[in-house]
């Protein structure tokens, strides 16, 4: 029986002598290097007892040994479990509990706080330094074998991010990993000769398994970048030839006048996802580099659903039609909704998670038997085919009974003089269970009056969409993967109609 992901993504890079990391510092490292790498730690986590389905957690900073870590569990039969480095002690106590990994690697900054954590529940604590050294004991590769495994297998658990209650354990299969990545590789049309610019975390869906697992499947290379830096990003732009990234990274971009249409000229592709991509952005990105970005939408819990094409229209404000293989359909009161009418988007296919660890409630209430997952985003299929999000169903606003769709408030917010970008929220109103509220950020050097932002939406959009209060923020709040946190500001503006004017 044969190991999957091994066999799709690693085994291919033994006696690869081409680079397959290129890093900042100039150095690289060749793909047999990385397998040897892989080989190692694989028999260094054996020796330590990880076995078939044990849970390996890592906490540490992006580095290529990090990733190795990634591909020798998944080898071995193990579990890989990904922590953002931004997560604190008591929030990592969650985590380590839930998951029970046997062995947990954290920076070595941290060891002191986290080893009683550790012990607690069970896991062998180890250290990774940012520049890739570990403190579990390694002697080589000699003799590694890859862990039969099925497709059904796990090979990973990412913890959702949970702005709502508990963050839950996403469960991935090989199956799931694998078909993802074969399914991406082709629609974006990966070639070995590809450099991706990776900039983006790796303990996220994203940059983990969207970019890497990509890359791998087509035997392309990447320029592995620590964290998202213009500079060094701007630098190596004409070294490569595809970007994944995050909304902020074009708009960080085009604030830069050294981004130009030259040195965007090596490219052949840049990906957007994880965040809606404004369609200002998408039209300036075209203006300045002749490129449009493509769009597509995922999700932890799904890998990717859905994409713009790499060849034909790629639509501002869509996130494409379903990948091959992904069935996607739109739902109300538990009906399919005819095209162009809002509903909750559900996807069934080979991408759809196994459920939520040890949550078999949760798992229930989200995935059916016969395999729909209902994501949590609204949308709607637009006469083309193509998928548009409305925003995800808690965000949805009822006021005096009417439903608020936050985006559509949103865009003509964005349209109005000065207004760079916003953020639409409901907030608890005492004749209407929820008001609309907007929270506005200005364009640059403009000095915004929200009154008359809110004034000038009149006769645009319906009197029980327009916002009933709004104020204007230097910056929307946002987390690593440049999603607006808008919990955060509904608690922040919670009692902006109740409170005593
Ligand atoms: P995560 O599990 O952290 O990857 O978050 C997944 C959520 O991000 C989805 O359910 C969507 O709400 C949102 N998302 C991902 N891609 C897009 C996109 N292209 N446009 C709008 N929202 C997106």
């Amino acid at each position: 029986m044969a190991n999957p992901l091994y066999d799709a993504l690693f085994a291919p890079l033994a006696g690869q002598t081409r680079a397959f990391f290129h890093l900042p510092d100039g150095a690289a490292i060749s793909g047999a290097a990385f397998h040897d790498m892989i080989a190692e730690l694989a028999m260094g986590l054996r020796a330590a007892g990880v076995a078939k389905g044990d849970r390996v957690a890592v906490q540490a900073a992006k580095s290529p040994r990090a990733m190795a870590i990634y591909a020798a569990s998944v080898s071995i039969g193990a579990v890989y479990l990904p922590l953002n480095p931004a997560y604190t002690a008591a929030e990592v106590d969650y985590f380590i509990g839930n998951a029970a990994p046997r062995l947990f690697f954290c920076d070595p900054s941290a060891r002191a706080a986290l080893a009683p954590i550790a012990a607690r529940h069970g896991a062998r604590l180890e250290t990774l330094a940012a520049n890739g050294a570990v403190s579990l004991p390694l002697s080589g590769g000699a003799g590694f074998a890859p862990a039969p495994c099925t497709g059904a297998d796990l090979a990973a658990i990412l913890y959702t991010s949970g702005t709502t209650g508990r963050s839950k354990g996403a469960m991935l299969s090989h199956d799931n990993l694998w078909s993802n990545a074969q399914v991406l590789a082709d629609v974006w049309q990966f070639t070995a000769d590809d450099v991706l610019l990776h900039a983006l975390p790796i303990f996220h869906t994203h940059g983990l398994f969207v970019a890497t697992n990509t890359v791998l499947v087509a035997g392309a290379s990447m320029i592995f970048l620590p964290s998202f830096d213009v500079g060094q990003v701007l630098a190596a732009l004409p070294h490569s030839t595809v970007m994944m990234g995050v909304p902020t990274f074009y708009t960080r971009l085009l604030d830069s006048p050294a981004f130009s249409r030259d040195l965007a000229a090596h490219m052949r592709l840049f990906v957007s996802g994880s965040a809606p991509l404004l369609a200002e952005t998408h039209a300036a990105f075209e203006a300045r580099t002749g490129l449009a970005i493509l769009e597509r939408y995922g999700m932890t819990e799904t890998n990717m659903n859905t994409s713009n094409p790499n060849a034909g229209a790629r639509r501002a404000g869509t996130v494409g039609m379903p990948l091959p293989g992904v069935e996607l359909r739109i739902i109300e009161g538990g009906a399919e909704v005819p095209q162009g009418a809002i509903g909750m988007i559900t996807v069934r296919g080979p991408n759809v998670f196994r459920g939520y660890w040890q949550m078999p409630e949760k798992t229930a209430e989200e995935l059916s038997a016969d395999g729909w997952f209902s994501t949590g985003d609204l949308g709607m299929i637009d006469d083309l085919g193509y998928v548009q999000i409305v925003g995800r169903a808690k965000d949805l606003i009822i006021s005096g009974g009417f439903n608020v769709y936050p985006k559509e408030v949103e865009m003509a917010l964005d349209a109005a003089d000065g207004v760079l970008e916003s953020a639409v929220i409901g907030l608890p109103h005492p004749d209407f269970g929820e008001a609309v509220f907007a929270v506005l950020v200005a364009q640059k050097g403009v000095d915004l009056d929200a009154g008359a932002v809110l004034a000038s939406l009149s006769g645009q959009i319906a009197k029980f969409k327009q916002p009933k209060g709004a104020v204007v923020l230097t910056d929307l709040p946002r987390n690593a993967m440049g999603k607006v946190q808008k919990a955060d500001l509904r608690k922040a503006y919670g009692d902006w109609f109740s409170k005593p004017s």
